[in-house]
């Protein structure tokens, strides 16, 4: 594995203080738009759901076409209502458990972009009974309270229904472990601040095939601006970067995944089973320049790649994710080791891929 390089770990406490949840992901497109601008051979393109396409074509005719998915959005809520006594309630988007919800604090962004912090309210222990303590408290039965006194005074900070709700820490931060980096919003922006890298690196080369760089929308609610923008930037194969579980923290099963574990090569999820050529090209790729990885596996959950698949008459997909602790929290963690790791192996695999590869994967 080639170093860390420092872009990474800038870029994983920029990217995961962002804050946008599904249908909110304009902040990230426009930083991601500054952040490349001045990259030579690349176009910008959008599409109708937000999703934005960073192209770098090849000068070969009919060349194969391979796009690399890296969803913007972040889970959080949307204020859904706001009682006369001035308390918020809310709704999530993506998935959320109730335990790791309670007297958290959480950022209310208005429809201008006035922003608010407020706190989940929560019960003080005295006042509970053991039965209720030891249950976990349905998320339609809190609030957030932003320290006003009624509906009135909320409406006039601007604060409406359909406001954007996200998990507040004041910024993602390194651990002792230098390549730990522990931030809210890791699922996904770590994968976008991979895809970031992977487009420096290639600026300078010219390649076989024509790449796309796809920030897709609302991924959290259901892959929605993957299946949309795979019907306009079409191609012959499509690797979604996702993150995904860790099992080496107390109370997860064993697995070979964990942070540190380098790339993770998924093989089926919920929504995917990845292409079988497409694993062995990848997996050859890294066993042959040394690059850590292993397999995976997640049972619940998806990514990208199960709407892409389902492109006209189908697209060949590969997951490729970043192992990640305490995924949907304010607190994710990640080690850039294995960011390097997927960006090491993603650049190698572009750049050896030609229309004989692609070939290749033809069913007879
Ligand atoms: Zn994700």
């Amino acid at each position: 594995m080639s170093k860390v390089s420092k872009n990474l770990l800038n870029d994983s406490i920029k990217y995961s203080n962002l804050n946008g949840i599904s249908g909110n992901e304009e902040v990230i497109a426009l930083e991601i738009k500054k952040d490349l601008k001045n990259i030579k051979g690349i176009k910008f393109e959008r599409d109708n759901l937000g999703s934005l396409a960073i192209i770098k074509k090849s000068n070969i005719k009919n060349a194969p076409t391979i796009s690399i998915s890296v969803h913007m959005d972040e889970v959080g809520f949307m204020v859904t209502s706001i009682d006369s006594k001035g308390f918020i309630k809310f709704s999530p988007i993506g998935g959320w458990w109730g335990h790791i919800v309670l007297a958290q604090k959480f950022i209310i962004t208005t429809s201008i972009g006035k922003e608010y912090i407020g706190v989940v309210g929560s019960t003080p222990p005295h006042l509970m009974d053991r039965v209720k303590m030891s249950k976990v408290l349905p998320i339609d039965s809190m609030f957030l309270d932003i320290g006003m006194n009624s509906k009135k005074e909320i409406e006039k900070l601007g604060i409406q229904v359909g406001d954007m709700i996200t998990p507040y820490q004041e910024t993602a931060f390194q651990t002792p472990n230098k390549n730990r980096v522990i931030g809210k919003a890791h699922d996904n922006r770590i994968s976008i601040v991979a895809g970031l890298e992977i487009m420096r690196i290639l600026e300078n080369e010219e390649l076989d095939i024509n790449v796309i760089l796809i920030g897709t929308t609302q991924e959290e609610v259901g892959l929605r601006g993957a299946r949309t923008s795979s019907y306009k930037w079409t191609s012959d194969v499509a690797f979604a970067i996702d993150v995904t579980f860790c099992y080496n923290t107390p109370g997860m099963k064993e697995s070979d995944t964990k942070l540190g574990s380098g790339a993770a090569l998924s093989m089926f999820d919920s929504y995917t089973i990845s292409n079988k050529h497409l694993i062995k090209s990848v997996e050859n790729i890294a066993k042959n320049n040394k690059i850590k990885y292993t397999f995976d596996s997640m049972t619940g959950g998806g990514t990208d790649a199960g709407a892409i698949q389902l492109t006209k008459d189908g697209i060949k997909v590969m997951t490729i994710s970043i192992p990640s602790r305490y995924m949907h929290s304010h607190v994710s963690m990640i080690d850039l080791q294995d960011v390097q790791s997927v960006v090491d192996l993603m650049v190698l695999y572009l750049k050896e891929f030609n229309k004989k590869t692609l070939e290749g994967f033809k069913y007879k």
